[in-house]
């Protein structure tokens, strides 16, 4: 069965508009990359995909960066390669702070009845980049927003179930398995498994981490603060929300940076409401973050949210941004302001998803899913009467 199959040839459909596809991307080829990613039916929906397909490029390059570069060793190729583990051995890196990845284990397993999102098999999303709903803000369904509630709340149980879990001595890898095993349980697909080949079922963001940690075998130690940020796919959506955590006793800064980065999310969601601009919402979050001698990240952003994982609208967290567009009832999207003790400023790690500040100070983190609703606002990833107490600042 060597060589191109005819009949694998034949059922390939376009990536844009799932027509039968006649061309392979020739770069894709270049890179031997999947074939069912790269297929498309003519030039038009080649030329229209280009801006969002020219990324699986990116990502196959620094996969393979390992075998042609002598400052970045292979050790580096773990995350983006299906099933590969960290190893051991530390890579060259100019590190900013005083974490480093450990190694990372296999893949988790998905059973055969779960519904699962288009990037499950083959870490390209294919629906999402191509759809109008990058550029057109959605309003939902009475029966679109039933279902949200629901994935909204299951998310948040499973959220809880990584809070009650932290304490020194554990692992990420811990937290993220037992995320998968909630996540499955209740009958979901967790969203980030395979998301452009990220390799686990959550983010863990761990003291100088801004975003996208990789869950691995470093134990959480007395001090740290960490995030975790959890999404589910369940009956066709995804709802989204992130906290960050405490281990053991934690020095006063930290304190008061989590505290602050809270607030800046609570202070944001209090001004939801159709006709406020989206670009109100970087406005509040500047003002408090910066009130406390604090930073905003600028490069990752809130995101439309519902059948897909991320849509229409952008939101950004700073001040002075250019975000177009007003809210209207109906709407469904995320508020994730990313705040650092230090400088704005971010960097990624080789892996292509560990983003950690520049000076190595700690960053913290909140996320809801919110819908705008006619009167206001409905957190849908709000906290239940089970959440666990982790917060002081919500004790009675
Ligand atoms: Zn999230
Ligand atoms: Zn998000």
């Amino acid at each position: 069965m060597a060589g191109g199959s005819e009949v694998a040839e034949t059922t390939l459909s376009c990536v844009k508009c799932g027509k039968p596809a006649q061309l392979q991307c020739p770069k894709c080829m270049e890179l031997k990359l999947p074939r069912e990613g790269a297929a498309f039916c003519t030039q038009d929906c080649f030329k229209a995909s280009w801006s969002s397909h020219k990324s699986v490029h990116l990502k196959a390059k620094l996969s393979s960066l390992g075998q042609n570069s002598e400052s970045v060793s292979d050790d580096w190729q773990y995350c983006l390669k299906k099933g590969q583990a960290r190893t051991p051995k530390l890579p060259q890196f100019d590190w900013t702070g005083s974490l480093r990845p450990y190694p990372i284990s296999p893949n988790s397993i998905v059973p055969a009845h779960i519904d699962k999102p288009d990037w499950a098999l083959d870490g390209i999303p294919k629906i999402e980049p191509n759809s109008d709903l990058q550029h057109v803000v959605e309003i939902k369904s009475p029966q679109q927003i039933e279902k949200m509630r629901e994935c909204c709340r299951i998310a948040r149980e499973v959220l809880d179930v990584a809070a009650r879990m932290i304490r020194p001595g554990v692992t990420t890898d811990e937290i993220d398995k037992a995320v998968h095993e909630a996540t499955i349980a209740a009958g979901g697909y967790p969203s980030p498994l395979n998301y452009h080949f990220f390799p686990k079922s959550c983010c863990t963001s761990v003291n100088e981490v801004i975003c996208h940690g990789i869950p691995d075998a470093r134990k959480l130690e007395d001090g740290d603060i960490v995030n975790v940020d959890v999404t589910v796919y369940y009956n066709g959506v995804h709802g989204d929300l992130n906290e960050t955590y405490f281990v053991g006793n934690v020095d006063e800064t930290s304190k008061q940076l989590v505290q602050c980065t809270y607030e800046c999310l609570e202070k944001a969601i209090a001004i939801v409401k159709p006709g406020v601009r989206f670009r109100e919402i970087g406005e509040v979050i500047n003002r408090h973050a910066s009130m406390s001698g604090f930073s905003v990240v600028k490069s990752y952003c809130g995101h439309g949210i519902g059948e897909l994982f991320h849509c229409a609208p952008n939101i950004p967290h700073y001040g002075r941004n250019k975000a177009v567009g007003v809210m209207k009832a109906g709407q469904t999207f995320t508020i994730e302001p990313m705040i650092n003790a230090g400088v704005w400023r971010d960097r990624m790690w080789p892996d292509g998803w560990t983003a950690v500040t520049t000076d190595g100070k700690h960053s913290a983190q909140f996320e809801h899913t919110l819908l705008v609703t006619e009167k206001g606002v409905e957190v849908l990833t709000a906290r239940l009467p089970s959440s666990p107490d982790v917060f002081p600042w919500l004790k009675p």
